[in-house]
């Protein structure tokens, strides 16, 4: 099996800010743990800039525009209070979404069995015309646009287990029936969206879980709603908003979900991936905000990927 490992140094000059925590050295903790030598046989390769054309399935000319525009010299600019633009941020963006791009092209073409995005800003919370909750451009929904526009797939799938609800991608497919949004999330936390009553075209499903839930919960919404509604689906390719915010040491929300869980959730979702959709599954990193929890979950999720 062959797992692509998609980055690129781009990702680390992004600086939200001293204090933010959206750091880059979240994204060395993750090489420095993706390279040691269990993980030799990934395949690496350097993301390429998402296109314009790339953007534009998702996201708004203006909103594209506006946000490349805003990238500022020196210095800081902020798009909201959470969500700050560094001189390196506009590329950045672009080499975040153009991952995902490479990466399901790779996997459609059979270059590769499945492939990890390692990088930043996360994408999200980006919705087609708004950046917010650290977020640009929408990685996965990019990629699952390119796969369905470029690539004539007819079911994409995108599976986000981020703690945050991903209002970006929600509000990217909620009109569209050939794609499908699956969340579990704490609930309520921000963004505020994500309740089990939004549904779009029968084509979401959120399953809101509360603070303190752990595994058991969380096993329990994707083995009860969200796995057989997507193995109802069909997808033709499965993308994994990969965010391990829910990690039980992660500051940022209490859910209490632990490494375990990060291996067991790619393995559900390969095995739907292998029913229907020759097995092709694009993870791209979201949250995460402990290093050494991310780190260590991360490398867990791509275990099993490596694995497949
Ligand atoms: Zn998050």
């Amino acid at each position: 099996m062959t797992t692509c490992l998609y980055t690129h140094p781009a990702c680390l000059e992004h600086d939200p800010g001293r204090h933010h925590p959206e750091s880059p050295a979240r994204l060395r903790a993750v090489l420095t743990a993706l390279g040691e030598p269990e993980f030799a046989r990934l395949e690496r390769r350097e993301a390429p800039e998402a296109t314009f054309d790339d953007l534009l399935r998702v996201h708004s000319r203006h909103h594209i525009e506006h946000i490349l525009g805003a990238v500022p010299r020196s210095g800081h600019v902020g798009i909201d209070a959470d969500t700050v633009l560094s001189p390196a941020s506009g590329t950045a963006a672009l080499r975040a979404a153009g991952a995902v791009t490479a990466a399901v092209d790779a996997v459609v073409s059979k270059e590769a069995d499945n492939a990890f995005c390692a990088v930043r800003p996360p994408g999200h919370h980006a919705e087609p015309a708004r950046a917010m909750g650290f977020c640009l451009f929408n990685n996965a929904a990019i990629g699952a646009m390119r796969g369905r526009e470029i690539h004539g797939l007819a079911r994409v799938a995108v599976i986000d287990f981020d703690v945050h609800h991903g209002n970006g991608t929600q509000a990217a497919f909620e009109n569209d029936g050939s794609l499908f949004y699956a969340s579990t999330h704490q609930y309520p936390l921000y963004p505020g969206t994500g309740a089990s009553s939004e549904i779009g075209v029968g084509n979401i499903v959120n399953v809101p879980l509360r603070p303190m839930s752990g595994s058991g919960q969380f096993r329990l919404a994707m083995t009860q709603h969200i796995l057989p509604a997507l193995d109802a689906f069909r997808p033709e390719l499965v993308i994994v908003s990969a965010g391990f915010d829910a990690h039980r040491s992660d500051p940022l929300a209490p859910l209490l979900l632990d490494e375990a869980d990060y291996t067991w959730a790619p393995e559900k979702l390969l095995e739907i991936a292998h029913r229907h959709a020759k097995g092709r599954l694009v993870a791209t990193l979201e949250g995460g905000y402990d290093l050494d929890a991310l780190a260590a979950s991360v490398a867990a999720h791509v275990r099993v990927l490596m694995s497949a």
